[in-house]
């Protein structure tokens, strides 16, 4: 086969066979085929589009490009399922999720990423727990899955390196946006975790990666149909990123806010409805809930008894973090130096958040990362975050700041007000804001 010959098909829109799906994909990772092939392929998918079989090939091909876990080899007493969240600003959710899923007798092995840009990574406020270790061997990763219920750890080399060098191209080439490739990029590394079951967290608004409504209804569909159709039963709930999700944004900040969620001292509503929505559908398809309403009447008992923090709790002491880390968070978390009220300056409501203004006025902080091997302060950030509809005065804050110092204050105040718009405070405001969870999509085939 020639890689130009599969490339000219796709540019004239046929659609690519099985076999020459998987000599592409062995060719990008073997290095066999050269980054101009590959990006001209690229290119030619994001114009021409793939057929649902056509993206479950490049998935399943990408998938197998390195190690595929196998954890019945371990014998556990569960099914193995993990979620994927297309990444948000204040998303919190894996560390409350895991646990309380952990708890209900699923396991959970998660393989989370580091932020980048505007939106955060589960894996830096895992980092911001001194002593934790975010890069087990593959055997800790098993023993603590098995031991603990779940574990939450970095991507290893190993899983989908046929993705690595795909993406580093597309990201050059201007290919990223396109949704056959995201479906494959991010479903063979998942798919590669040897998961049972899978449930996708695809947001949409100013803060998503998919901020138009029906581009992210698309890849749910997509990623649903293209995960099915390679024996992972998988469903895809749609959810509001049009503002900061939770209370907190920043990386020891959001550990300490799910710390308190998980021990029910404090757990704002969005992001609880987010959280125990995705377990529900997590414990439904693993078929260790009945169905979805039995799966969040599970999931509210793991949270209420306390069962879930204690799962959290033992995560943490056997990866390396601190035994009482669940009692003494503020002991163990680095705390910024300083923090100030940033207010509204003006009267109103608040009619709208852009929240990848407040992700990027995090990065500004160095609280996030703009190049991938940046090292971040996980102290700075923000809390007590204000929400869309909210009626504001002068002096009402938006949110408290946690800074180095003065400059950084200055600087994150003029970021956030331009983030968060004001209205009149006699017009009647229609946010518009609906549920956080707005729409459930599962794939049509079995
Ligand atoms: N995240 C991924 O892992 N891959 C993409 O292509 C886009 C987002």
């Amino acid at each position: 086969m020639l890689p130009q010959e599969i490339i000219r098909r796709k540019r004239e829109g046929d659609v690519l066979s099985d076999a020459e799906i998987a000599f592409f994909v062995q060719g990008i990772t073997d290095d066999s085929i050269s980054e101009g092939q590959i990006a001209a392929l690229a290119m030619a998918i994001f114009f021409q589009g793939m057929t649902m079989d056509e993206r479950a090939a490049l998935t399943r091909n990408m998938r197998d490009s390195g190690t595929v876990l196998d954890w019945k080899k371990l014998g556990l007493e569960g099914p193995v399922v993990d979620k994927h969240s297309t990444g948000g600003v204040g998303d919190k959710v894996s560390l409350m999720l895991g646990p309380i899923v952990g708890a209900c007798g699923a396991f959970v092995p998660m393989i989370s990423g580091r932020g980048l840009g505007h939106t955060g990574g589960t894996l830096d406020k895992f980092d911001s727990i001194p002593g934790y270790r975010t890069t087990p061997d593959l055997a800790e990763f098993a023993r603590v899955t098995r031991e603990v219920g779940c574990a939450i750890i970095g991507q290893t080399a190993d899983l989908a390196p046929a993705d690595k060098r795909f993406y580093g191209i597309r990201d050059v080439t201007a290919t990223v946006e396109s949704i056959p490739l995201i479906t494959a990029s991010i479903l063979s590394k998942k798919l590669a975790a040897g998961l049972d079951a899978l449930v996708m967290d695809v947001k949409f608004g100013s803060g998503a990666f998919m901020e138009n409504y029906d581009r992210a209804r698309q890849l749910a569909t997509s990623i649903t149909e293209v995960a099915v159709r390679n024996g992972v039963p998988t469903t895809a709930l749609l959810t509001d990123m049009d503002q900061v999700l939770g209370d907190t944004v920043g990386n020891a900040l959001e550990v300490k806010e799910a710390v308190a969620f998980l021990k029910g001292s404090h757990q704002e509503k969005r992001v609880y409805d987010v959280t125990l929505a995705l377990a529900a559908e997590m414990l439904a398809l693993t078929r260790v809930a009945n169905d979805v309403a039995h799966g969040l009447q599970m999931a509210r008992d793991a949270l209420d008894s306390g069962a879930a923090a204690e799962v959290f709790g033992k995560m943490v002491a056997e990866l390396g973090g601190p035994v009482d880390f669940m009692n003494n968070p503020d002991r163990h978390l680095e705390q910024a130096p300083m923090s100030a009220e940033i207010t509204a300056a003006k009267t109103g409501h608040v009619v709208s958040m852009d929240a990848r203004k407040v992700g990027l006025a995090l990065v500004a902080l160095k609280g996030g990362r703009t190049r991938a091997d940046q090292k971040i302060d996980f102290a700075v950030g923000f809390t007590d975050f204000i929400k869309v509809g909210q009626a504001v005065s002068a002096a009402t804050p938006l949110c408290v700041a946690h800074v180095r110092d003065e400059n950084q204050l200055a600087q994150a105040t003029q970021l956030l007000r331009e983030a968060i718009v004001i209205g009149e405070p006699d017009v009647a405001v229609d946010t518009g804001q609906g549920p956080a969870v707005r729409e459930r999509i599962v794939a049509t085939i079995k």
